[in-house]
């Protein structure tokens, strides 16, 4: 290889990280990895940040730390806000306008709330480290206020409504459950946490419809054992700042709705003119490329995957992380004059944490379901090989995952104390 060759990676998350590792001290690679916030989010433990088991640095890695050993890749703390794929640039927030030998599109996903009145304005989502802290801030605020004044209960301020019966909303309904009836008694003596209710709304008939219907029963029964309430088969059709009403017309008090109803690609996808399929994503070849492009790639959640009979992959970190690595490979083997290689993806499965002792997963392309600690062995085989880019936390995060599979009921005072979190307060006599 003789001159360098350019490759700009647009997003530092799984995908884009994956790809950067990959290329980094790859004979004459040099990258730029640009991304807004100049850290990863590990989104898989996000909900855990949410419900006071994790810290927000628990999820939170550091782009330049993460490379700081790899000269060849530049981290930018940066907002990407034009792509012109024909020219092979990528315009920056700053100013600044990169031209690429390569272009990697790793811009992630966004909330979709499908414009349903008032979502975007009053529901929390749940898809960065900011919104697990908004989350947590809420809950933890929403009792600080009760215990000085029960009669909030009145005003729905105990009723907990999380939207999306998939793995997002399934895991944080779990683990809502367990902080505010295991956890909450021992802080807040004065607050009556038995009338606490966890709303769990989606517009299906069952709990997380990508598994098999055994899977979504098992994880119905165990939430309904944590006290979950389930409310299947009817849609949110306007959240207000004190309430949500449900197509079904049932109105349910509340200021914490937590939004895992959808998601759709970044805005960069938008804007990049590239051909968008389901959920606004950039359609790729299947060797990751887009049509007509053969050096501009698109990876992890903002790429519609086509993969052997299915339409796409769907949004998971080890579709992220493989095609980011996959990426890598194909832009090696092209500036080889190689051509690049069709995606060949190891199917991990697809799994979910339903709380202490309760893990559903169905392993492998023939999805051979499992459950309880067998489930919570392959959830955390395949999360630490997510973290594996991350660097060295495996060996702590082994030991939580344990403590919080076994004992779920410990929390630090830290994490359980409501003004290390900058909330706004709650206004109580609001009227929407
Ligand atoms: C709550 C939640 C729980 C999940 N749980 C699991 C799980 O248990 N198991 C699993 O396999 N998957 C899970 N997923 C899915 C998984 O996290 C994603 O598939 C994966 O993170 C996608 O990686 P990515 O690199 O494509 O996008 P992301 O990780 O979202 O990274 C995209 C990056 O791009 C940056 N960016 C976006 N736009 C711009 C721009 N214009 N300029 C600069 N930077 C930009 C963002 O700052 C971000 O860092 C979960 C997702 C969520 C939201």
């Amino acid at each position: 290889m003789s001159a360098d060759v350019n490759v700009v990676i647009v997003g530092g998350g799984l995908a884009g990280v994956a790809c950067a590792k990959r290329l980094a001290g790859k004979p004459g690679m040099r990258v730029e990895l640009i991304d807004r916030a100049g850290f990863q989010q590990f989104q898989p433990l996000l909900y855990q940040v949410a419900t006071a088991e994790l810290t927000s640095k628990d999820v939170r890695f550091d782009l330049d730390r993460l490379f700081r050993h790899h000269p060849s890749v530049n981290v930018r703390k940066d907002d990407v806000t034009a792509i012109d794929p024909g020219a092979m640039t990528v315009t920056l927030a700053s100013g600044d306008t990169l031209t690429a030998d390569h272009l990697v599109l790793a811009a992630g996903a966004q909330p979709n709330f499908f414009e349903t009145p008032g979502a975007r304005e009053h529901a929390f989502p749940l898809y960065s480290v900011e919104d697990a802290l908004r989350v947590r801030g809420r809950v933890l605020t929403v009792f600080q206020d009760v215990a000085a004044n029960p009669a909030l209960v009145d005003e729905g301020a105990l009723n907990f409504v999380i939207v999306g019966g998939g793995p997002t909303g399934v895991e944080t309904s779990g683990a809502l459950a367990e902080l505010v009836h295991d956890v909450m008694p021992g802080v807040h003596h004065d607050v009556p946490c038995a009338e606490a209710q966890i709303i769990l709304v989606d517009g299906g008939p069952t709990l997380l419809s990508a598994f098999s219907h055994e899977s979504g029963d098992y994880a119905a029964r165990q939430l309904k054992h944590r006290g979950v309430l389930l409310h299947l088969g009817t849609r949110v059709q306007e959240v207000t700042p004190e309430s949500v009403t449900l197509a079904d017309g049932t109105v349910i008090k509340t200021r914490l709705v937590v939004w895992g109803g959808g998601e759709k690609a970044a805005d960069i996808a938008a804007a990049s003119g590239l051909t968008a399929g389901h959920g606004g994503r950039i359609q790729v070849e299947p060797d990751l490329s887009v049509a007509g492009h053969p050096h501009v790639y698109a990876i992890g959640d903002v790429a519609n995957i086509p993969y052997g009979d299915e339409a796409a992959l769907p949004q998971l970190g080890s579709v992220a992380q493989q095609s980011g690595r996959w990426v890598a490979d194909n832009i090696v083997a092209q500036s080889r004059g190689e051509a690049p290689q069709p995606f060949h993806y190891r199917d991990k499965g697809i799994m979910a944490m339903i709380g202490t002792k309760a893990a559903v997963a169905e392993i492998g392309p023939h999805r051979h379901e499992i459950h309880g600690r067998f489930a919570f062995a392959a959830w955390l085989g395949v999360h630490l090989e997510l973290l594996s880019d991350m660097g060295s936390k495996i060996h702590s995060y082994v030991t939580w995952a344990e403590e919080f599979y076994l004992r779920p009921n410990h929390r630090s005072a830290k994490l359980l104390d409501p003004t290390r979190i900058d909330t706004p307060a709650i206004n109580w006599d609001e009227d929407s």
